[in-house]
């Protein structure tokens, strides 16, 4: 498949400083092969960019797919009120085709709000990877171990990891814990052990909440990332969701690793969590990428919604307007974010060689008029519904705000007629 986009404002997300020009691109197969002036060549697809902004796909750092049906259920709890008596209930409830056609509204959500790649951590994850082929996302998968839950998780990681993380393919296996509280030693030696075996990345929730940090001095004497410092966690790549809850010295500790943090302001700012400190983790060059979290702690996986809340909640906390700049944070949704996964090679800026992850956004909006600055409108006015054609993997997966993949009717039918059954 070729696909060639004429006239777009391209926001290639390279550099330190924004840099737009009007350009056309040019894909073959699954990469960008071209971008040029003027590029005059035969393809199977042309799309008119005129008057677009053309940039990387938006890369959502952690996400509970299967999730999507609890937004709206149970809102305005207590993180434990509300696991134990909203979600634990229904999970326990859930069966194949929940696992699947919950995916897959959750993937149809982000791709209609602009995300590409996102970075799971659930289980019936057999499932979710078919959501994941049907729907053309790019996706890390995962199965997420708790001391209750181990069952043959490790062995599903093993089987799938070994058919997945070999290709040059748009789905990856990574091994998960589900936090410091829900895993005992045993159970986290058992997943840094396999982690090391496949040689893919660890990705748990870490330093979430102030009771976590109870929990874990009370237990064992340490902070969250002292404990998981102590059980060889970070001897690989980790991923790291939340992550509020830092001293001095744990920041000692993750500076010296290949660690990167999941930014989750909205499921931080529902739940009460706390307010991450991102000028400390980029100061100490900690890398830091955005996620959403699941549809239950968000109630919209609209990562330009996380975008601008990520913004006003670091300048309302410090009383500093200048403390982040937006185009920051567009490089966290996307190039800081591939870093974050270890994909920053292959993602997360638009350049010659790189996967084609492309999203076309209409700036023909009352709400985007005038273009003063397009990179703050992006991050200060647009919303996941101004993206208007997405490109993933070098497939066009939605034109003009319709989706391919999958009839939207349907899908919603199938879903509600589950929801019936579980709610
Ligand atoms: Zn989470």
């Amino acid at each position: 498949m070729s696909i060639l986009i004429k006239n777009a404002y391209i926001l290639d997300m390279v550099s330190n400083e924004p840099n737009i020009v009007k350009k056309d691109v040019f894909i073959e197969k699954d990469k960008i092969e071209k971008i040029s002036e003027s590029i005059d060549k035969n393809a199977e697809e042309v799309i008119d960019g005129t008057g677009k902004i053309l940039m990387p796909g938006l890369v959502n750092t952690h996400s509970h797919l299967p999730m999507s049906i609890f937004k709206g259920y149970k809102d305005d709890k207590t993180l434990m009120d509300w696991l134990n008596n909203a979600i634990f209930p229904v999970e326990d409830k859930f069966e194949n085709d929940d696992f699947y056609y919950n995916s897959c509204l959750s993937i149809l959500e982000m791709i209609k709000s602009g995300t590409t790649t996102c970075n799971d951590m659930y289980f019936g994850t057999e499932k979710i990877i078919e959501a994941v082929e049907k729907m053309g996302i790019r996706a890390n998968v995962s199965w997420c171990v708790t001391d209750n839950s181990i069952g043959d998780k490790l062995d599903k990681t093993r089987e799938y990891a070994k058919k997945y993380n070999n290709m040059d393919y748009r789905i990856k296996v990574l091994v998960s814990f589900h936090a410091p509280y829900t895993c005992n030693p045993e159970t986290i030696k058992l997943c840094v052990n396999l982690a090391k075996e496949l040689n893919t990345p660890i990705h748990v929730h870490l330093a979430e909440t102030m009771d976590e940090v109870k929990t874990i001095r009370e237990r064992y004497g340490k902070t969250p990332t002292e404990y998981l410092n102590d059980l060889n966690v970070f001897d690989v790549k980790t991923i790291l969701a939340h992550g509020i809850y830092f001293s001095d010295s744990d920041i000692e500790i993750l500076k010296t690793k290949d660690t990167g943090i999941s930014h989750n302001p909205i499921s931080n700012c529902k739940l009460s969590s706390g307010i991450c400190n991102i000028k400390k983790l980029h100061d100490n060059n900690i890398k830091i990428g955005i996620g959403t979290d699941g549809s239950g702690s968000t109630s919209t996986l609209d990562m330009f919604e996380e975008m601008k809340l990520t913004a006003y909640l670091q300048k309302v906390n410090t009383l500093n307007p200048t403390v982040i700049k937006a185009y920051d944070i567009l490089k966290m949704s996307t190039i800081e974010g591939a870093k974050v996964l270890g994909l920053d090679n292959e993602i997360g800026t638009i350049e010659e060689g790189k996967k084609a992850d492309i999203i076309l956004i209409d700036i023909e909006k009352s709400h985007l008029i005038p273009s003063n600055n397009i990179v703050t409108n992006l991050v200060y006015s647009a919303n996941g519904a101004d993206v208007e054609t997405s490109i993933i993997d070098g497939k066009v997966i939605m034109k003009n705000r319709k989706v391919n993949c999958i009839n939207e009717k349907e899908l919603y039918t199938k879903v509600l007629k589950n929801v019936e059954r579980l709610l």
